[in-house]
């Protein structure tokens, strides 16, 4: 735009000195044109630095919310991520609470490089079960969380699925096969409950799948 500028004006200048060559204004239009031009081009210049440095900010930004939301090893939302969408989500939805079966033993017979890599495979398999609404985290150690966006009987029927399809599959590390189970707590949230309240019947769900002997789904029923 500034080369534009000085380009129009110096033509017009050029015209002013051929027609009108006593007037003055002849030595003061070019370098006034040069000195607009110049300006707008720095300006340019420095609107074009100050969008790059933008950039560079918003995306060092995400890089660091993109880990604060992330569990580190499996790469889903993290434990506070879940909760807080927790506290925003309307009812009706599900809340499920899963957990590995005898996760120690498989660090105790294959090492806990093997237990990591056991961990990120069922993340991955459970984020596959799940659909794009819902919502799966990991709640701490061999815990995961999940927010289902359904209803009671449908949510069950996810988790019953993903339940057979993990414990059909072997997940091998070389050549190494590790089988593994889940025992899965259901609650369901029908009115305003706080997420403690919600991760309490879940909670009670799950204890209940581990004490009627593990690799099964149970749901949170009222006394
Ligand atoms: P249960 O069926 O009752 O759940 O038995 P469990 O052995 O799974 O239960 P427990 O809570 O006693 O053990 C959980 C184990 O998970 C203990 C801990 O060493 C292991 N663990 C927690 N986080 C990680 C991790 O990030 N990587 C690995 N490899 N192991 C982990
Ligand atoms: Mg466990």
């Amino acid at each position: 735009v500034g080369l534009g500028i000085f380009a129009i004006g110096s033509g017009f200048n050029m015209a002013m000195l051929f027609f009108y060559p006593s007037l003055l204004s002849s030595t003061v239009f070019p370098i006034a044109f040069l000195y607009m031009s110049m300006m707008i081009l720095l300006m340019n210049l420095d609107i074009k630095r100050k969008n790059e440095i933008i950039q560079q900010e918003s995306s060092r930004r995400f890089h660091f919310y993109r880990k604060a939301i992330t569990d580190g090893l499996t790469g889903i939302f993290n434990r506070e991520y879940v909760l807080s969408h927790l506290r925003k989500e309307n009812p009706p939805f599900a809340v499920a609470m899963l957990d590995i079966d005898q996760f120690k033993e498989i660090n105790d017979h294959f090492g806990h490089q093997a237990g990591d890599k056991v961990m990120q495979y069922a993340s991955r398999m459970l984020t596959g079960a799940l659909r794009g609404t819902d919502l799966v985290g990991r709640y701490g150690g061999d815990e995961f969380i999940v927010m289902l966006r359904s209803s009671g009987a449908n949510a069950f029927a996810v988790m019953e699925r993903f339940r057979k399809e993990i414990a059909q599959s072997a997940q091998g590390t070389e050549d190494v096969p590790i089988p593994i189970t889940f025992s899965i707590g259901i609650g369901y949230v029908v009115d305003d409950e706080t997420p403690d309240q919600m991760l309490r019947k879940a909670d009670m769900a799950l204890y209940l799948a581990k004490r009627n002997g593990r690799n099964r789904v149970c749901v949170y029923e009222d006394e």
